[in-house]
């Protein structure tokens, strides 16, 4: 019972002692490392917005092109709210994660609506929005308007894990809100926005996943992580993400210079966007079996490609044949469409999708 008392009374001494000049530390290493990204240069809290949406699941180097080009197409709320939803989606091609493009719009939609295309400028109305969680509400509010919400992202829970050497999981519920309330009292009032760039800029540039910076860290003597040889045992989880496995045989089909796509539909991935009639399958079906299920005995299906694509919770096993007729028992049969190849660019496809139309040579990438 001792041993617990002096461990804790330890703990919170040394908490006390990274606290003292954690801020001053902080902020003068981030104005000597911060990088210079077009999202820092702004407080428009729409042009904020959309850089935290993109940035949720996408490098920064792939980002910015995303990020320039949503801008330059939709500059303000409006524009967005007033797009239509296939223009948002086909300018988000190849970032993944589409139920972040549909959030987009339709928040836009509700900003235009509920608050006349202002955005809104408080932290409980920003989390209203669709789409939007604590993260991106604390990322808006405090960038946008200064307001004192702290972030805690993927870098924020690596970066004070490892600093404070806590072993509470980050993605179990009081390991969240723990490290939620160690932020919140990190918080440097006076400048919340500037603290918020720079406790995730830390976490992004010198307390990376692998190989952090830790010798010319502006931390390593108060670093628990550190000086205990346990940098890469933070952070814990708990959770290991199950991944599940699909199996797709895509039919490609081109006739009169036109090419047979859908729109996929239901509550599943890629949601809206459009593919090839396909075939789902609980697993590999080799060519003689699907001309069975099918019952194409007279069709030709000549396996062209093949291609496996990871997304984080399902693994996309793809066959692509070529047909000169579409077998009637494909899935999606009511939303064929016959567009003609030079028109193809207009639609939004999944990466899958797109690789394997510009390998067949139909060039459908962001112009
Ligand atoms: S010393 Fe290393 S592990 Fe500790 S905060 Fe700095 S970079 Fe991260």
């Amino acid at each position: 019972m001792k041993s617990q008392q002096k461990k804790t009374k330890a703990l919170f001494l040394h908490k006390i002692l990274i606290m003292i000049d954690f801020n001053k530390r902080l902020l003068n290493w981030y104005h000597s490392n911060r990088r210079s990204l077009p999202w820092r240069q702004t407080i428009d809290p729409y042009r904020i917005w959309i850089s935290e949406i993109i940035l949720q699941q996408t490098q920064v180097k792939q980002g910015l092109n995303y990020y320039q080009r949503f801008i330059n197409h939709f500059p303000n709320v409006e524009k967005l709210a007033k797009a239509d939803e296939d223009e948002v989606l086909k300018l988000w091609q190849g970032l993944g994660y589409y139920s972040r493009a549909r959030n987009l719009h339709t928040a836009a939609k509700s900003i235009l609506k509920l608050h006349n295309g202002q955005f809104p400028n408080t932290y409980i109305e920003i989390l209203k929005l669709k789409g939007i969680g604590p993260y991106t509400a604390a990322a808006i509010s405090s960038f946008a308007f200064n307001l004192p919400h702290a972030v805690v992202d993927g870098n924020v829970y690596r970066f004070l894990s490892r600093l404070f050497g806590i072993s509470i999981a980050i993605d179990s519920t009081p390991g969240k809100k723990h490290f939620h309330n160690l932020a919140q009292e990190l918080l440097n009032q006076k400048n919340p926005a500037s603290h918020n760039q720079a406790i995730m800029e830390m976490g992004a540039l010198q307390c990376k996943p692998f190989s952090p910076s830790c010798i010319d860290c502006p931390f390593t003597d108060r670093c628990v992580a550190f000086s205990t040889g346990r940098v890469e045992d933070f952070p814990v989880k708990e959770k290991r993400t199950k991944q599940r496995h699909r199996y797709f045989s895509y039919f490609y089909m081109v006739e009169n210079n036109k090419l047979v796509i859908c729109k996929r539909q239901g509550n599943d991935i890629w949601r809206n966007l459009y593919e090839l009639p396909l075939l789902e399958s609980p697993k590999q079906l080799p060519v003689k079996s699907l001309k069975a299920s099918l019952n194409t005995d007279h069709h030709t299906l000549q396996l062209i490609d093949e291609k496996k694509h990871i997304l984080s919770h399902q693994i996309i096993h793809t066959r692509f044949y070529r047909t000169s007729t579409l077998p009637d028992s494909t899935g999606n049969k009511e939303q064929w469409m016959r567009v003609p190849i030079q028109e193809l660019k207009q639609y939004a496809f999944p990466q899958l999708i797109v690789n394997f139309l510009n390998e067949q040579g139909l060039s459908i990438n962001h112009e």
